[in-house]
C-alpha cells in the first residue's frame, strides 16, 4: 500500500517523461483514491480495460495509451463521457505514459519486445531515439525475411504482414513498437535489413520493395503489450502493491 503521489513519484523518476516531446500528457490524467493497494497494467485505457480493471477490484490502473490526445475536441461526450465516468464512480486514478514508457531500456515496450523476440538492442535511431537496431541473440540466425516473420508470429501469436525481400542471412534487425511507420526511411539509412513494427501504411510497401529492407507489420497492440506490465510489476514489487496485467485483445 502507498499514497498515490508516491506512486506517481517512483514512475515519474523511472520514466522521466520531461524527456519527451508527446503527443499527451504522461503521469497522472484522471485522480482516483489517495491510497494505492491494487494495480491493473494494460494497453489502452478503453472501456472494456475499466471495466475488467474494476471487476478485478483495482483502485489504479497504469497504461500507455491514455485518454487525452492532442487535437481532440476536449468535449466529455459518447465513449469518453463513459470512460470517465466509470473512472470518477469507481475512484480510479488513471497513469498513463506513453513515449516514455516505449522508451525505457530495461522495461519499455521496445526493450520488452526485443527480448520477447531473442533480439539484442546494439543502438538507437530515429526521432527522439526511440527506434532500436540490434541483431539475434546468440545462436540465432534468420536466413529469409520469411523464417523472421514466422518467428515473429509465433511469439507474438497473431498473423504478421510480411512486405519486401532481403539478400542472405538476416543478421541486422530494427524494431519500434506501435505506430512506427514513419521510422522506416531512418531505419533503412541505419543500416537494418528488416524492420518490425505495429503498423504498415501505403508507402512503407513500396520502400520496402525498392529498398531491398524486408518490412514487418506486427501490430500496434501486439507491439506494445510488454511494456506496460513490466514497468507496473517492477513498481508493485518495490512499493508493496498488488499488480495484474490484463490484456484485451484488439487485432490492429
Ligand atoms: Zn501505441
Amino acid at each position: 500500500m502507498t499514497h498515490r503521489h508516491e506512486l506517481v513519484g517512483v514512475l515519474d523518476a523511472l520514466l522521466q517523461p520531461e524527456k519527451f516531446k508527446d503527443y499527451g500528457p504522461n503521469g497522472l490524467q484522471v485522480e482516483g483514491a489517495d491510497t494505492v493497494r491494487k494495480l491493473v497494467s494494460g494497453v489502452t485505457a478503453s472501456r472494456a480495460l475499466i471495466e475488467a480493471a474494476i471487476a478485478a477490484g483495482a483502485d489504479t490502473l497504469l497504461v500507455h495509451h491514455g485518454l487525452f490526445w492532442r487535437g481532440q475536441s476536449g468535449c466529455i461526450t459518447g465513449w469518453m463521457k463513459q470512460r470517465l465516468a466509470l473512472l470518477l464512480a469507481h475512484n480510479i486514478n488513471l497513469l498513463a505514459y506513453h513515449l516514455p514508457l516505449d522508451a525505457h531500456p530495461e522495461l519499455g515496450n521496445n526493450a520488452q519486445l526485443g527480448r520477447q523476440l531473442g533480439l539484442v538492442g546494439r543502438s538507437r535511431f530515429g526521432e527522439q531515439d526511440l527506434g532500436w537496431l540490434g541483431e539475434p541473440a546468440d545462436g540465432m540466425a534468420f536466413t529469409s525475411a520469411q523464417h523472421l516473420a514466422d518467428r515473429v508470429s509465433h511469439v507474438l501469436n497473431r498473423p504478421v504482414a510480411l512486405v519486401g525481400q532481403t539478400q542472405g542471412d538476416i543478421k541486422k534487425i530494427a524494431w519500434c513498437s506501435g505506430g512506427a511507420q514513419s521510422y522506416f526511411e531512418a531505419a533503412i539509412a541505419a543500416g537494418t535489413q528488416a524492420f518490425i513494427t505495429g503498423e504498415l501504411s501505403e508507402p512503407q510497401a513500396h520502400l520496402a520493395r525498392e529498398c531491398g529492407v524486408a518490412y514487418l507489420a506486427c501490430g500496434h497492440h501486439a507491439t506494445e503489450r510488454y511494456g506496460a506490465p513490466a514497468v507496473a510489476a517492477h513498481v508493485a514489487s518495490q512499493l508493496g502493491l498488488a499488480h495484474e496485467f490484463i490484456d484485451i485483445d484488439n487485432p490492429a
